[in-house]
Parts: structure tokens; C-alpha cells; sequence
């Protein structure tokens, strides 16, 4: 990672845009259901969308539904617990599913299993479960070990881990094959991709985007894959507004330009 590098210029009309939610977009709180996005970075995104010609997307461990309801009014396509369900820019969507025999199995004992930990809760997603402990942290050796026992005995599963969570979800899916699929669809194809992300769930988005020559940026501290960094929310919220407002520069140099060849 190189820390001290500065990000390179944007520009939003060759650009593809990935983008994590929580802890990149949004302040991770305590609880998921707390979590909202800044109304400026909303309006950022909103914009971003539209000068980039459709060409963003969301890559989050969030169900589709609960992106849609944090980003409203703006839907975009995006790919929920961790591209596991993918809503592509013509607004089709993609699931890789585990059968529901084996998820209601899952359920019922990942409910059992983690009711010997006080404070930790499984969360459904539809097709992964997550298993948090942000309100008991001291289990997190625990809770992994809860979660390697059903790697172990279902192979259709992957462990994925994050900031105070374990998940469970459909082996083969991750945040870089989410990428990889939207880079094959227009508007995003040609384009150079570039994704921000925070956790560990995210380093297999910036290993696609480099793998593709594009620009990966990671949130905050620890090790990386990402090639440049932000330190944390409120200066991705920063970034985001000056892409906006360079934008609006050159469409102001632009028209100055053309007022004087008049
Ligand atoms: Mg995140």
C-alpha cells in the first residue's frame, strides 16, 4: 500500500465506479440497522452516476434491498452479500443461491451454536449468514472457529471474514468476481475500473481492479492489496465532492472556451 501517494486524477467520462458501503461510504456503528450515508456523499453518488454515464455500482455484503433503501432515491446496479445477488445496469439480477433445504438447516443450527455466546447473533441474508460480535468482541476466536466447523462439513460454503463478522456464503462468490461481471457489461466495459473498500471482504476487489490496471483505494488502516488510501469516512466523503467539483470546472472552462471563440 503506499500511503502517502496521492490518488491520480478521474476522470468521470473513462472511469467505472465500485464502491463499499459500510465503513467507506458510511460510518460503521454498532448496530447494521444504524448505519446511514451522509446526505452529501448521497447527492456525490447521485452525481457521479449520472456524469459517468451510469457506470457505478455498489459492492457491499448488504442485501440488494438494504443498499437500495440507504442510497434512496438513487438505485443503482449493485452487488449485495458480497455479489452473491447482482442487480446489472439494465436492472437484471444474478443469484448464486444455496438450496433452501440448506439454508433453513444452516439457520436452525447456526441459531443453536451461537446462543452459547451472549451478545453475538446471526444475521439471514437470503443466501449467507453473518455471524456478528460487534457488541462481544472477546468471542471473535470463538465465533471464526463456530464458522470453520461448518466450512469444514458444508463445502458449498466460504468463510468470509470482516470487521466484527463472520460470514457464511456460497463458495465461488466475492467481491472481485462481482467487478470482473460488471466489466463485461456496458456501461462499465472500457471503462478503467476503480473500487473502494475498507475490510477484508474487499481486498478481492482490489486485486481484480489491479489485475485490470485500475485504481484500488483502501479506507483506513491495515494491510492491502489497494494501491492508494484514504484515511478514513469523512475524507472519501471529501474525494468524493472535489470529483464532482472538478467536474463542474471543466464544464465551466468548457463553455468559457467556446463563449470565446464566438
Ligand atoms: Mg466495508
Amino acid at each position: 500500500m503506499t500511503d502517502s501517494e496521492p490518488l491520480p486524477p478521474i476522470p468521470l467520462e473513462s472511469f467505472a465506479f465500485f464502491f463499499d458501503l459500510d465503513g467507506t461510504l458510511a460510518g460503521i456503528e454498532k448496530r447494521p440497522e444504524w448505519v446511514s450515508i451522509p446526505d452529501d456523499t448521497k447527492r456525490a453518488l447521485a452525481e457521479i452516476y449520472s456524469l459517468a454515464n451510469g457506470a457505478v455500482a455498489l459492492v457491499s455484503g448488504r442485501a440488494l434491498k438494504e443498499l437500495d433503501a440507504l442510497c434512496a432515491p438513487l438505485k443503482c446496479p449493485a452487488a449485495g452479500v458480497h455479489g452473491a445477488e447482482r442487480r446489472d445496469a439494465e436492472g437484471h439480477i444474478h443469484r448464486t443461491e444455496l438450496s433452501p433445504a440448506l439454508m433453513s438447516k444452516l439457520g436452525s443450527e447456526l441459531n443453536l451454536a451461537i446462543a452459547a455466546y451472549p451478545g453475538c447473533h446471526v444475521e439471514g441474508k437470503g443466501m449467507a449468514y453473518a455471524l456478528h460480535y460487534r457488541q462481544s468482541e472477546a468471542f471473535a476466536d470463538d465465533i471464526l472457529a463456530l464458522a470453520e466447523t461448518f466450512t469444514q462439513r458444508y463445502p458449498e460454503l466460504a468463510l468470509q471474514r470482516g470487521k466484527c463478522v463472520v460470514e457464511l456464503k456460497p463458495r465461488g462468490v466475492d467481491k472481485g468476481a462481482a467487478i470482473h461481471a460488471f466489466m463485461q457489461e456496458a456501461p462499465f466495459v472500457d471503462r478503467t475500473p476503480l473500487f473502494i473498500g475498507d475490510d477484508l471482504t474487499d481486498e478481492a476487489g482490489f486485486s481484480q481492479v489491479n489485475a485490470l490496471g485500475g485504481v484500488s483505494i483502501k479506507v483506513g488502516p491495515g494491510e492491502t492489496a489497494a494501491r492508494y488510501h484514504l484515511d478514513d469516512v469523512g475524507k472519501v466523503q471529501q474525494w468524493l465532492l472535489s470529483l464532482t467539483k472538478q467536474q463542474e470546472s471543466q464544464s465551466i472552462k468548457t463553455i468559457i472556451s467556446v463563449g470565446e471563440d464566438l
